[in-house]
């Protein structure tokens, strides 16, 4: 798991990994690379721009949108808004001997880079207007603010959220003058963008007179703003991520995504990877809010056909998680920050983002420390295999301990001797059962498990399946060997060297047996040897040690073993086929039985 990226913290959560039916991610750095870039500015005239450029530096290209020049007027607004950028903003971008160096959230790193590419050092800037106060960005409040002081009078700026922004502002500034704001048409503008999977911000500001102002911010204090721009940002998608949603798909998980983002952009994206095909399966927050209470069925209709929620909360993700799960789902959620460890906790299978926060952290049963989606269905395909393998040593073990259970049972009432010596059937379990046991854990996954559905979470590992093989394998090996033992003692060998030749019978048994517990479903024909190199090996240690066994004296004496001709050797291989036989069979059928459902 780890080689795959995911770290597990909990070591049973590895086998419920593989009951997942629903995965909920987050969409921004698990399911986007988070390399936020700022590509597309709307003002308030309509005039869009667009900038060019990779990467967090100063290279880049601000140019109209339809190839016009730029007008001094348009310059001067653009100017006001990269200081904007450069003053509210959280985080650092400096070119430190020739590399660039930044910290802090995406989104204002690009921002950062924006303002370089104006021409602008946010050093310079940031001197220029001193910092008084500010409100720092929160997912729950969809924006952050500033206030400044320059030449005697303060600077307000705030940015977020178009919704969030807009109510704070009562005009725009066009061609020189102020105006009234028109809040449809900027609603409008910011769709549009948001159509074409940028995240949109905007961005407004208000100049107080210093009289006027106390030093201090808070929410009270945004209002009368005028908006600037609208600024959209392009976060690429993860390359690997469309074939983790489709390889999710076809395992019969259902993938949704939870989102602070605006539904337009969060569709944009979920159409891209697949996840929704159309925009009745967006649910937003206010959507959610409206219903009002999350515990009526109309809370959980919305939540049962969404595959995309847009403008939630930490809160409402958390109510999102448990209606799926009242809804019979097994649940494994993303989340990076502090308010997202109560939906981490609450869900089947909390995953953690290598990059998050502490506390997310410790609340998460997996931590994924590449923070790729990819790698989350990656964990569910290792879980599956990791729980295939447990039922394969289980059958083994189980049917080989039922098989001597009824052998020993059938000769007690049948009055003939015990079959087999205590310390014989220790050597069995323990020695070469054993060795193929632990060489049995090593086999690599089958491709097919990612084309199944998830089993049922309540499921044990003893479902009908597995109790129908292991009392086959069970007592066909019981029933040949019950035979052998009667023909043995009948056909005149003395008691310990009959018990010698069932001891090696049953040994050989394992070894076809072995090779069927390799696969619940497929042929042993099928199974490519590769697949478990270690068996081979575990198979070919157990074999020396048996022949050893019947050869050396202090084991002789010991196992009360001795040589067994050659002959009796090939007769018993032949004869343990028959366990090979009989679950070639039981495949063929049960194979036959799933694809007539
Ligand atoms: P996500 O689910 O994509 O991580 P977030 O909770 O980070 O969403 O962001 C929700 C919304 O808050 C964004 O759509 C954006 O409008 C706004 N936002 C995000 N980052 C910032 C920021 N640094 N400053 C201001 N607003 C932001
Ligand atoms: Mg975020």
């Amino acid at each position: 798991m780890a080689k795959r990226h995911v770290i597990v913290r909990k070591l049973n959560a590895v086998e419920s990994l593989g009951s997942c039916t629903v995965i909920a991610s987050d969409k921004t750095g698990t399911l986007t690379v988070n390399q936020q870039t700022v590509r597309e500015i709307t003002l308030p005239d309509g005039n869009q721009i667009v900038i060019s450029g990779e990467g967090y530096n100063d290279q880049g290209e601000i140019k109209p949108k339809n190839e016009q020049i730029l007008t001094d007027d348009t310059k001067a607004q653009l100017e006001t808004l990269g200081k904007c950028a450069i003053l509210c903003n959280e985080a650092t971008l400096e070119n430190m001997n020739g590399t660039w160096q930044y910290n802090g959230d995406a989104m204002d790193v690009a921002l950062l880079s924006f303002g370089y590419k104006l021409g602008f050092k946010p050093k310079e800037v940031l001197q220029q207007y001193q910092t008084i106060a500010t409100i720092p960005f929160e997912s729950e409040k969809r924006y952050a603010a500033t206030l400044h002081q320059k030449d005697g009078k303060y600077v307000l700026i705030v940015k977020g959220a178009v919704e969030t922004i807009l109510p704070f502002c009562d005009q725009v500034y066009i061609a020189g003058k102020h105006q009234p704001l028109d809040a449809e048409v900027v609603h409008q503008q910011a769709i549009a963008m948001a159509e074409g999977g940028f995240r949109v911000l905007a961005f407004a500001m208000r100049e107080i007179g210093l009289d006027n102002a106390a030093p201090s911010l808070d929410e009270s204090m945004l209002s009368g703003m005028t908006l600037q721009a609208l600024v959209g940002f392009i976060d690429p998608l993860r390359p690997e991520v469309r074939a983790a949603v489709e390889t999710a798909r076809m395992a019969g998980i259902h993938v949704v995504m939870i989102t602070g983002d605006h539904p337009a952009t969060a569709f944009a994206i979920g159409r891209e990877l697949g996840i929704a095909e159309t925009y009745d399966q967006v649910v937003t927050g206010q959507e959610l809010a409206e219903i009002g209470d999350f515990h009526v069925p109309e809370f959980f209709e919305r939540v049962k056909h969404a595959n995309i929620f847009a403008r939630v909360t930490p809160d409402q993700k958390l109510h999102i998680v448990s209606a799926l799960m009242c809804l019979g789902h097994f649940v494994a959620v993303t989340g990076d920050g502090v308010n997202d460890a109560p939906a981490l906790r609450k869900a089947n299978i909390g995953v953690a983002m290598g990059s998050g926060t502490d506390v997310a952290k410790d609340t998460a049963l997996l931590i994924v420390t590449d923070d790729n989606f990819a790698s989350i269905v990656a964990g569910i395909e290792e879980g599956r295999h990791a729980y295939a393998n447990v039922r394969k040593v289980t059958l083994f073990l189980i049917s080989t301990g039922l098989a001597e259970l009824i052998l020993i049972g059938l000769s007690i009432l049948a009055g003939l001797p015990i079959p087999l010596l205590a310390v014989q059937i220790l050597w069995l379990n323990l020695v070469t059962n054993g060795i193929q046991d632990v060489a049995l854990a090593f086999e690599a996954g089958e491709k097919e498990v990612m084309k199944m559905p998830p089993r049922p979470p309540s499921e044990g590992v003893f479902n009908r399946k597995m109790i129908e093989q292991v009392l086959l394998t069970g007592i066909s090996m019981a029933l040949v060997c019950f035979v052998a033992w009667v023909l043995l003692i009948n056909s005149g060998w003395e008691e310990t060297t009959a018990r010698n030749g069932l001891l090696t019978l049953l040994v050989l048994m394992q070894f076809y047996h072995v090779m069927n517990c390799r696969s619940e479903n497929v042929s042993v024909f099928r199974v490519p040897i590769r697949n478990n190199p270690v068996l081979i090996v575990g198979m070919f240690l157990a074999f020396i040690i048996h022949i050893l066994a019947t050869e050396i004296p202090f084991l002789q004496s010991l196992l009360r073993t001795q040589p067994l001709p050659l002959q009796y050797w090939l007769i018993f291989a032949a004869v343990s086929a028959v366990m090979l036989v009989v679950m070639e069979l039981y495949k063929w059928w049960a194979n036959r039985k799933h694809a007539l459902k």
